[in-house]
């Protein structure tokens, strides 16, 4: 598969609607569903666990819960999952019980990854259900820079404010590219001439080949107003809102590293808009 171009779209506006989470204060982890015979997006999931304070309302949950209201005998291997963060072991037992056709997910999940990070639900020979594929590393630093987002406001907003520790966070540049995948299995979904994002860990999968990219080639304004379900969940999307979602992220250069020298800005619920 040499051009990836459709899958970073679809994760682009999946991060999107992460931002939107992220709005009303809750963690920007977020899903949507595609189907995968006219690769329409068919419903959308967010975090939901502060809001509602039930843990488990993960972004997996809630979108699986839309779907099955509007289509109650859904077959899920026709779906196609993108989600901004591994699904944890939870979900991804979920997943497994539906049945699902495919996830696509940013970042690893170090702590409670079900799809190949801490357990490998999603292929387990010993679980009775049909194993599903799950390929990370889409839009993945990304991902992470969100979370960081989410993580500086709350630092910020503790009752001592924890400067120290943000400045951690900003500090920090990503972790290394670890795929949970086997080198034939990455070949086989990535092809080969990607194997060199597999073998060194500090570059980053691009659409296409030996080009970098700009998140802001995937989205605009009007494809993510599209999204059904987000603006009568999470309120209308803006031009503003499209802007600063599109500065908190690097570039990634044409050699597949991270472009540090790009301005980024962060995240300030408080305030409402982004600060240097
Ligand atoms: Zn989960």
């Amino acid at each position: 598969m040499s051009d990836l171009t459709p899958d970073f779209i679809e994760m682009a506006k999946c991060l999107f609607v992460g931002y939107k989470a992220l709005t009303i204060n809750e963690t920007p982890v977020s899903c949507l569903l595609e189907d995968r015979s006219t690769s329409s997006i068919i419903s959308i999931g967010y975090n939901y666990t502060n809001t509602s304070l039930n843990g488990t309302k993960h972004a997996e949950f809630i979108a699986v819960r839309k779907l099955k209201d509007k289509n109650p005998d859904i077959d899920f291997s026709t779906v196609k999952m993108y989600v901004s963060v591994e699904p944890c072991i939870m979900c991804a037992s979920f997943l497994r019980q539906l049945g699902i056709g495919e996830v696509i997910y940013g970042c690893s999940n170090d702590r409670f990854g079900g799809n190949g990070t801490v357990l490998s639900v999603h292929s387990d020979s010993n679980l009775p259900q049909e194993n599903y594929t799950s390929y990370g590393g889409i839009l993945r630093t990304e991902a992470i820079q969100l979370l960081r987002n989410f993580y500086i406001q709350e630092n910020e907003s503790a009752p001592q404010p924890k400067i120290k520790k943000n400045k951690e966070i900003e500090n920090k540049t990503f972790p290394p590219n670890r795929f949970n995948l086997s080198r034939e299995e990455f070949i086989d979904h990535y092809g080969v001439e990607r194997i060199g994002v597999f073998e060194s860990g500090e570059e980053e999968i691009t659409p296409k080949l030996g080009k970098g990219y700009s998140l802001k080639e995937f989205i605009d304004l009007k494809s993510l107003k599209d999204i059904p379900y987000l603006e009568e969940d999470l309120g209308v999307v803006t031009e503003d809102q499209v802007n600063e979602f599109l500065d908190l992220f690097f570039d990634i250069s044409d050699d597949g590293k991270v472009n540090y020298s790009k301005a980024i800005r962060k995240f300030n619920s408080k305030k409402r808009h982004l600060e240097e």
